[in-house]
Formats: structure tokens, sequence, C-alpha cells
């Protein structure tokens, strides 16, 4: 009889999931498991923790209440989800062997450092004469799939999304079915029930993300069918954070609780049908392939790596005032009224509206002169849907050296993008409360306001809201000259 495991990471969902299709299709048993990864883990444990000694981290709690909806769903179908906390090294190897399988089955990662961890299970299991399959899930073309007419891969976005709408067929989108027979998820056995790890076992707290978040697949699709409702207005809404715009699908798409056919599918059918907003989203979904490509043939820039080199070269500020201002980007308290509610917003919820994203990005780098690794980085910590390859596509994309950046004398001017795109400043209000009194006017801008106006709203700037850390004209030139150093090489 042929049996099989199913390693669940990325793609925490029972439905349109290309390893958990091929298992059931090869194997008369199947077992799914998911391993808390302490690699991965352990160094989310340091820093700020709780009267507990517990860590606040809402990914980790997403992922935990996703996995409990999946065990409850395969109880009810008389299997369920092997859960451990350790080495998925050790730990798939061990129960594979402990469960008598002849395959485990998994879906592409893109990751170096998945990539390798995969490698290490593929010769573990080998050894012990257990094979072991991957398959793409994850996105719709990965790795060389879509190249260029001389057969290299692309580093510009718009020629890769043409040949990408080029190729695509319905076979791309179709759903893999996942059907189990009767009793073919398997009971788990004995000697492997040990119970669900609790959040705290593993040093994590609860955090209340379900309360704005619903987790898992019921929990994407809630969103999924609240924005399709939205989506011909998609390219109306998507660029001001005050209204409902966008998806907010980023964090289920992360773990897979979606299924990434499922969601080109909805939007192709629309494009087709002469949809503006669905063309538009189809688009940012295409970017989400194009970063993972990017990763995947790139593998330095996981290292820190600018994508272009010569970028490298840049000298950005670093001591102590460095570390200050840093400080103040991170906490919201720069002074500039859009970009301290943006980072109120990512500190509160986890979330930042794509716009924001790029504006603070930007601030930080050619306002600030600060490297956009520790932008990054910071990001990467708070972001609920953390993602490396969007991640620093966007922070490579907002500081010019990614691939298909925006030139380096592009500088967005934060009381600009502000009017523009918070133009009755209710985005800012929501995060910075102190400012609500202040005119549409002088929102953008506090200091700029006239006493009256101040002492009218009851700011005293300096001491209820930041004078801004620096001068953007003159922050402005300083990166100019920071970066001619690209321009020289060029
Ligand atoms: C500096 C910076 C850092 C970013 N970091 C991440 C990250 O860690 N994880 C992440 O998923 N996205 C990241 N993005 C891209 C984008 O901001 C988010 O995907 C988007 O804001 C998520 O919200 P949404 O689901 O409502 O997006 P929607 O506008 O509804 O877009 C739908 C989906 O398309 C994809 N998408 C949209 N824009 C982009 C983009 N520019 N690049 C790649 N995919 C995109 C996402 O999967 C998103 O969920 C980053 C952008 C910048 C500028």
């Amino acid at each position: 009889m042929q049996k099989a495991l199913v390693w669940l990471r990325r793609d925490l969902r029972l439905y349109d999931n290309a390893a958990l299709h091929y298992a059931l299709k090869e194997a008369e048993q199947v077992w799914l498991t998911f391993i808390f990864d302490t690699d991965i883990l352990k160094p989310l444990l340091k820093g700020e923790l709780d009267t507990n000694g517990l860590k606040h981290d809402r990914r980790v709690d997403f992922i935990w209440q996703g996995l409990k909806q999946i065990d409850d769903e395969l109880r009810k179908q008389g299997g369920g989800l092997i859960v451990r906390f350790g080495q998925p090294t050790q730990c798939i190897p061990e129960i594979a062997k402990e469960l008598g399988v002849n395959t485990v089955f998994t879906n592409h990662d893109y990751e170096p450092s998945a990539i390798e961890r995969d490698e290490t299970v593929r010769v573990q299991l080998e050894k012990q004469g257990i094979g072991f399959e991957t398959f793409k899930d994850q996105v719709i073309f990965e790795k060389k799939e879509i190249l260029t007419n001389s057969n290299t891969v692309f580093s510009i976005f718009t020629p890769y999304k043409n040949n990408w709408l080029k190729t695509l067929q319905e076979k791309d989108l179709a759903a893999y079915e996942c059907n189990p027979k009767p009793g073919q998820l398997a009971e788990i056995p004995k000697k492997l029930s040990a119970p669900f790890p609790s959040l705290e076992s593993m040093g994590f707290c609860p955090t209340g993300i379900e309360s704005y978040l619903p987790p898992g697949s019921e929990g994407g699709q809630s969103f999924l069918e609240d924005f399709l409702h939205r989506i011909d207005q998609y390219q109306v809404g998507r660029d001001f954070p005050a209204i409902k715009g966008v998806s907010y699908l980023s964090i289920h798409l992360r773990f897979g609780m979606l299924s990434i056919r499922g969601l080109v599918r909805e939007a192709h059918r629309r494009m087709l049908a002469g949809s503006m907003g669905a063309t538009i989203w189809l688009s940012e979904l295409i970017w989400r392939d194009f970063y993972f490509m990017i990763l995947s043939n790139h593998p330095r820039l996981a290292k820190g790596a600018s994508f272009k080199p010569d970028y490298d070269n840049i000298a950005w500020e670093s001591g102590a005032t460095a570390k200050k201002l840093f400080a103040a980007w991170c906490e919201g308290k720069t002074g500039y009224p859009l970009v301290d509610a943006a980072m109120h917003q990512l500190n509160q919820s986890g979330y930042m509206h794509n716009r924001l994203r790029m504006v603070v990005a930007s601030f930080l780098t050619k306002d600030l002169g600060i490297d956009w690794r520790w932008g990054e980085a910071y990001f990467a910590e708070h972001l609920n849907d953390f993602e490396l390859s969007s991640n620093n596509g966007g922070w490579q994309w907002a500081s010019s050296s990614g691939c298909d950046a925006q030139p380096y004398f592009r500088i967005f001017n934060p009381i600009t993008q502000s009017e523009k795109f918070d133009p009755e400043g209710k985005f800012i209000k929501r995060y910075l409360p102190q400012l609500e009194k202040l005119s549409k006017k002088s929102i953008h801008a506090p200091w700029k306001a006239g006493h009256i106006e101040l002492e009218a709203a009851g700011i005293t700037m300096g001491k209820d809201y930041p004078l801004p850390v620096v001068d953007h004209d003159e922050a402005r030139k300083k990166t100019l000259v920071r970066y001619s150093v690209v321009k020289k090489i060029a």
C-alpha cells in the first residue's frame, strides 16, 4: 500500500493544493504535517517580551489559528494534522519513518535558505529509502518559465508581464482537485499523536489578530468575497490609504490560505470582460510572481546584495545620528504626518498600505539617507505579510538599487504625496489623533501652520507633535550628491 506524507509550509489550505493533490492521487493513505521551525522562530523570540516572558508576533498566532482550522477539518474526516515544534531537517525524516511512508510531498519554496533546508531533507529521506516530490504551487510561473526571446531571465517588469500574459493558458489556472476518498486521510498513529503545541509552549502569546484578520482559508475567502464587490474600482481607490480600495489579501496569500490560481482566475475572467480594476489588480499579482522569479534567479539578493551592484558603493548615513533618525522613523516621530501615520499603522496592525510603503521607504533612504537594508529588516520583523521576495523588491525599488526600480533622482516629496493621496488628512487623523483639529491644508506639514491655527488645534510643536527631523529640500540635495557615485559609475 502506498503511503504519503504532505509537508505543509506556505500552503496552509486543504483545497487546490498541488502537493496534497498528488499525494491523494498516488497514495492510499495520506497524512499531513506542519513543523513550527525553530530555526525561523527562535530569532523572532529576541527583543521585547510580555510580562509572562512571551513574544507578541501576529504572524505566528495567525499561522497557529490557520493550522487549528486545518486540524479540525482533518479530524472531521478521520485524520488530523501532525504538528511539531523543531527542526524540519530532523522532524520530517523522523515522522516519515515512523509513519512508514513511501514519499513526502511538498510545494516549492524559492528562498535560498528554504531550498538548502529542502535539499537536506531530501538527502535524509533518500537515506531511508523515502522519496521527496516537490511541486510548483504558490506562483503561476516560476524560476525560468518566462524568458526573454534570447532565453534570458527578465529584469524589467512590463515585458515580463506581457510575456506572462501571452504564455498563460487555462491549464495554468486549473484548480488541483483535493477530494480524499473515505478513510484516505489516515488517523494519526498513537506514537505520533502528541498534542498540538500551544502558542505559549513555543514562547509566543495570543495577539488578537483574528479580531481584524480572520485566519485560514475561511477568513481569506470572506476577504476575497468582500473585495470582489469592489474589484472593478480598484484602479480608482488603490492609492488612497484612507479608503477601502485594496484587497488586504496579502497575508492570506503569504501563508497560502488562498490559492494564487483562484485569485488569478477571478482577476483574469474580469479582465477579459473589460474590468479595468481587475486588469490592474492582476498586474499586482504578476508583480508578486515577478519578485519570486527574481529571487529564485538571483539568490544573492537574500544576502543583502543590491540588484545593481554599483549601488553598493553608496555611503549611507551611519553613527549615532543615523540611529536616532532611524528610531524616529520606526516610532513614527519624524514630524512628517503621512510618514508617521503609516509607521503607526504598521506598528499597531502589522499592515501598511502599498502607497505608504513606497512613501516611507523613499523617506528613509532619500530623506534620511539611511541604508534600505535597515528598513527592509524593520518591515521583515513587523509586516504580517512579510515576504522576502516582495519586501526586498519593494525596498530595492524605492532606493533605486533594484531590477526595475525608479530612477535615483526620483525622490518622493512626503508633503505632496500626503496632499495627493490623503487630501483630507483622514488617514493621518486615524493614526495621529492629536492632529485632528488641523485644517486639511495644514495637516500635511503642521510646522508650517500659523501660531493661531496651532493654538486653536491645541498643538504645541515639539511637544504634542515633533518638528520635522530633516528639511525635505535640503535632504533632497544631499541625496542627489550621495547617489552621484552611481551616476559616475553609470
Ligand atoms: C517597501 C515595500 C515593501 C513591501 N513588502 C512586501 C512584503 O513583505 N510582502 C508583500 O506581500 N508585499 C510587499 N510589498 C508589496 C505591496 O505593498 C503589498 O503586497 C500590498 O500592500 C499588500 O496589500 P493588499 O493585499 O491589500 O494589496 P493589493 O493591492 O490588493 O494587491 C493584491 C496582491 O498583489 C500582490 N502585490 C501587490 N503589490 C505588489 C508589489 N508591489 N510587489 C509584489 N506583490 C504585490 C500582493 O500579493 C497583494 O496581496 C511591499 C512594497 C513595498 C514598496
